[in-house]
């Protein structure tokens, strides 16, 4: 159509044929995370932009070039949210919700980064945060694999799924490596693209994230992280591969994995698909024990730990795999010819809470009307006709399956869709 007004590039409309995969994939994380006593926070989708750049990183891709900024009209400068992590910790932090206490909690909604769009990679896009306040860890690092593995198997996606992880140990360790890393990327200056020469002393660690293809040789040769950590942060790295390997969850070490945002210490991780081409992190996080104390002084310091699912990732990986459960949103269709129709179907609501009820509204003969009804997906039509209506009772026939149409009484009727609707 040739609207001259558009969504927004690399944003997009969740239509009502694809709605049935969102709520089924809410229904799958609410009964997991519930499951391992995790609550939900709701947060607004701008922030004072100061928080992003003090939590992620001056020199980041996302506070450098793909944050949307507004000014506010009191001069406030504003940003949509790129991630959720900054904001929950504000959230926890505002609220008192992490003194003498910890916390597990999660949220869903929209993040925004102007990057290129490809698949894959949206301006707009979701993601399912999970956050653990309060706990040192290795446990709660393990569980969270664990829990990230059951829902894996929960998807039927377990096969088609990797785990990569790597240390990026304490603050004062990564100092030490940085220090190397330098030195080792300023004797190879010439082989670097134009971002990481940029990020060769402010930000060195970023380049090993770096996607450019001709950096990857340069990177994979680079030292590894893992030789400069101290005993405790390797005996702490070593728990977590131990306790994966008891529970026959298969993991790759990648020394290179740094993960895009600053503030990641000791275990980061990455769940990735072969299936999802270049984008194929489904599912990324990792410990962040210093982000409290940078976002609220060193008073607020809490061990931290969590990760970041994106869901239209996991939807394409779900589609890939030919794991998407097919979805309905009406099971039942009422055909009829009169406004009585509309008192017997608030009737059928009272008695079968959960149904997924349409009673035909407007003009329309029957023919058209059961056009209508095939075209909702719909398992079963009521007629209610006048013989219907002249002999109290309702004509029920399947739509997908070729049995005989019955004729019922309303009780019946009742049993009849109680017994066939869960
Ligand atoms: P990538 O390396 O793929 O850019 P990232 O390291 O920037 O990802 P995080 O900030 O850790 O990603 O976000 C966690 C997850 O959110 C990613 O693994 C991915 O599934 C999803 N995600 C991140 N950016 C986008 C985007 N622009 N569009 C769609 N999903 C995204
Ligand atoms: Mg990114």
């Amino acid at each position: 159509m040739g609207l001259d007004i558009q969504v927004v590039k690399g944003m997009k409309d969740i239509l009502p044929a694809d709605i049935g995969y969102w709520h089924y994939l809410e229904d799958k994380f609410k009964s997991l995370l519930g499951g391992y006593g995790y609550n939900e926070i709701r947060s607004p989708l701008l922030e004072k932009s100061d928080l992003f750049k003090r939590a992620i990183g001056q020199v980041t891709d996302i506070v450098e070039k793909e944050m949307y900024t507004l000014e506010d009209k009191g001069g406030d400068l504003l940003s949509l949210r790129p991630e959720g992590t900054a904001q929950c910790v504000r959230a926890v932090l505002e609220n008192g919700l992490i003194h003498n206490q910890s916390q597990k909690l999660w949220y869903l909604g929209p993040m925004f980064r102007r990057e290129r769009p490809q698949k894959g990679r949206l301006r707009q896009f979701h993601q399912l945060g999970v956050e653990a306040f309060g706990f040192s860890g290795p446990d709660i690092d393990i569980e969270l694999l664990l829990m990230t593995a059951r829902l894996w198997k929960m998807l039927n996606i377990s096969d088609v799924v990797t785990l990569e992880i790597n240390s990026l140990g304490t603050y004062e360790e990564r100092l030490v490596y940085r220090q190397k890393l330098v030195e080792y990327f300023s004797d190879h200056k010439d082989a670097l693209d134009e971002d990481s020469q940029r990020r060769l002393t402010a930000n060195p660690m970023r380049i090993l994230d770096s996607k450019e293809s001709s950096m990857q040789a340069l990177i994979k040769d680079a030292p590894s992280i893992l030789e400069f950590l101290g005993e405790q942060s390797t005996a702490h790295f070593e728990t977590i591969g131990h306790h994966l390997s008891q529970h026959s969850i298969p993991f790759v070490i990648n020394p290179c994995l740094v993960r895009g945002l600053d503030y990641y210490t000791h275990a980061v991780y990455e769940w990735k698909s072969e299936l999802l081409g270049a984008q194929s992190t489904v599912c990324a996080g990792g410990r962040y024990d210093d982000l409290v104390s940078l976002i609220g002084g060193q008073k607020t310091s809490t061990p931290s730990t969590g990760f970041a699912l994106g869901i239209e990732r996991l939807l394409l990986l779900l589609q890939e795999k030919a794991a998407l459960p097919a979805t309905k949103s009406v099971d039942v269709f009422i055909v009829h010819d009169s406004l009585e129709t509309l008192a017997i179907a608030e009737k059928i609501r009272d008695e079968v809470p959960h149904i997924k009820l349409v009673c035909h509204c407007g003009e329309g003969s029957f023919k058209s009307q059961f056009k209508k009804a095939d075209k909702s997906g719909a398992e079963w039509a009521i007629i209610y006709g006048e013989d219907e209506r002249s002999n109290k009772r309702f004509t029920l026939k399947s739509l997908r399956a070729h049995t005989e149409q019955q004729s019922l009484g309303f009780e019946d009727l009742i049993i009849f869709l109680k017994n066939a609707i869960r």
